[in-house]
């Protein structure tokens, strides 16, 4: 029995036996001349896009919006004549055969990704692995072969189109050696609730095909000997228990004992999210985080494209309220279409709101996509980053501009409440000032942590520094929640706190109205709720 601490992409535990997809096998195919290979080359590139394209088209069918966004990127990267030149390039110069080519150009413009200082651009390495693993099995007409019994599938690297061909069989989990908790591959294992991990580098020479695997939390046992399966076992049905005990609560009347009712919201950023959280019953949607949309394209998504998907969101919560926050783009979430001259500290530098300034037509195409679909369900619109009265007033005057657009072009539009995110030491000190001015007020504890205590999010150096509790927020908070009632608006909170069980008691008696969670801790909000 051999025990490894592992990344968690999607928690769970599962027991199972190991099927090893191997990817990486070199299969044997010799260079047969340039011309042969050139062919070749053509034909796999074909074959992947047009599997690509159908996959997409299939997406889109199903409303899986964001999940075909991703496909998208992919086909994208497969038509991109600087890495399809470079494998032909590669072909013709060293003379090897298309296979040989595509795994060079790989891992050199893999290697490019990686070294980029950018997080978000770094973990796009994947995606070029993914590009190139599927242009290599469509090279040698290679075919997934399915294991006969529900597994724990092995992997180098977990791609999107694994996870696709899966889905309907009976995978219990995957295990991979690379993988990143931002990589689409790990957004779409969240969104299937299959068991994720990854993080063990040799992890395809650690387990042979059949051998038993566990995967429980953050840990990953294989070959586990009688004693611990028994005791996996007992915890899986444990926490099958507990996840019916919750499911009991759904629906029910998020009232605490004394009969205060406080609103569960969920966030979101794509339409499985959406989809989960109706299935949980959320009571609306407090944070949709839009600037995904607008991530990994070479063009923004145009007004209409937007319409329809605020619409289809405000249609599906039929009334309910729906808060849709603005792009908050840079820093960790740059988009292609936006120059960002280099910047020491991004996350101090131009995000959310600040980018706007810069970027008028992509704030004026949203803020009309977003008007017009106000006529479809109760919106509210809400902007991120915000540090001053001057930002607001800024705001306004846009939306000014755009109703008068909308008017002159003759199409249908509302102006809903608007609000803003407090998640800068800067917005809370002075929410007296801008309380009177807005509708509502949501707080974003995960930036409002990082910019009190000056520790990076994202930076795993000053982990233990971030201590999402410190009495520094909840000092913030409470200030806030007093200004946004004394003005008579409400307070919620959208930042990872709202989910903190530990928490919940504390935050409802500052006065917390609503709080706004993942779509899977909804449930658990509820009960939490429920008994205090
Ligand atoms: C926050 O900062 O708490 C928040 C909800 O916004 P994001 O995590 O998207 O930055
Ligand atoms: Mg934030």
């Amino acid at each position: 029995m051999k025990k490894y601490n592992v990344e968690i992409i999607e928690k769970g535990i599962v027991i199972g036996p190991a099927f090893k997809l191997n990817k990486t096998d070199k299969p044997i195919h010799k260079f047969q001349g340039i011309e042969k290979e050139l062919k070749t080359l053509d034909k796999a590139v074909n074959i992947t896009q047009s599997k690509l394209k159908h996959l997409y088209d299939s997406m889109l069918k199903d409303s899986k919006d964001l999940e075909a966004e991703i496909v998208q990127t992919h086909i994208l990267m497969a038509e991109d004549p600087t890495f399809i030149d470079a494998i032909k390039s590669k072909i013709c110069k060293t003379k090897i055969s298309a296979y040989e080519a595509v795994n060079i150009v790989c891992d050199e413009f893999v290697t490019i990704f990686k070294n980029m200082d950018d997080g978000y651009l770094s973990q796009r390495a994947n995606d070029i692995y993914e590009i190139s693993s599927q242009m290599k099995s469509n090279i040698v007409n290679q075919k997934q072969v399915m294991p006969k019994e529900p597994s724990i599938i092995i992997t180098d690297l977990l791609t999107c189109n694994d996870i696709l061909a899966f889905e309907k069989n009976d995978v219990l989990g995957f295990v991979s050696s690379k993988g990143f908790s931002l990589s689409h591959a790990s957004i779409l294992a969240r969104k299937n609730q299959i068991p994720t991990v990854c993080g063990i580098e040799n992890i395809m020479d650690l387990v042979k095909n059949g051998d038993t695997i566990i995967i429980s939390q953050n840990e990953l046992i294989i070959n586990p000997d009688e004693e611990t399966i028994e005791e996996m076992k007992i915890k899986q049905i444990e926490l099958e228990n507990f996840k019916l005990e919750l499911k009991k609560n759904k629906g029910l009347k998020t009232q605490t004992t004394d009969g205060r009712e406080i609103q569960v919201l969920a966030n979101i950023s794509s339409s499985a999210d959406l989809e989960e959280s109706i299935e949980n019953n959320c009571q609306g949607v407090g944070l949709f985080r839009t600037e995904f949309f607008f991530m990994d394209k070479i063009t923004p998504p145009t007004e209409e494209q937007q319409y329809q998907i605020y619409k289809s969101v405000l249609e599906k919560l039929n009334g309910k309220e729906v808060t849709i926050r603005t792009i908050d783009i840079g820093s960790d979430k740059p988009i292609e279409y936006v120059d960002y001259k280099e910047e020491n500290n991004p996350a101090l530098g131009k995000r959310g709101v600040r980018v706007y300034l810069d970027y008028m037509d992509l704030f004026k195409t949203q803020l009309k996509a977003l008007l017009r679909a106000s006529c479809h369900g109760n919106l509210r619109i809400m902007y991120p980053m915000i540090i001053s009265v001057k930002e607001v007033k800024f705001i306004y005057k846009q939306i000014d501009i755009v109703a008068k657009e909308l008017e002159k072009e003759g199409k249908a539009y509302e102006i809903p409440p608007q609000g803003i995110m407090i998640e800068t030491p800067a917005a809370s000190l002075i929410s007296d000032e801008l309380a009177p001015l807005v509708d509502f007020f949501s707080i974003g504890t995960n930036d409002l942590t990082q910019y009190t205590l000056a520790c990076d999010r994202e930076n795993h150096n000053v982990v233990l520094e971030l201590d999402t509790r410190h009495n520094s927020i909840l000092k913030q908070i409470k200030i806030c929640v007093e200004n946004a009632h004394k003005n008579g608006i409400s307070c919620s909170i959208c930042g990872e706190l709202a989910s903190d069980e530990s928490l919940t008691e504390v935050l409802l008696d500052m006065g917390v109205d609503k709080l706004s969670v993942s779509p899977n801790r909804i449930l658990n909000m509820v009960t939490k709720i429920r008994e205090i």
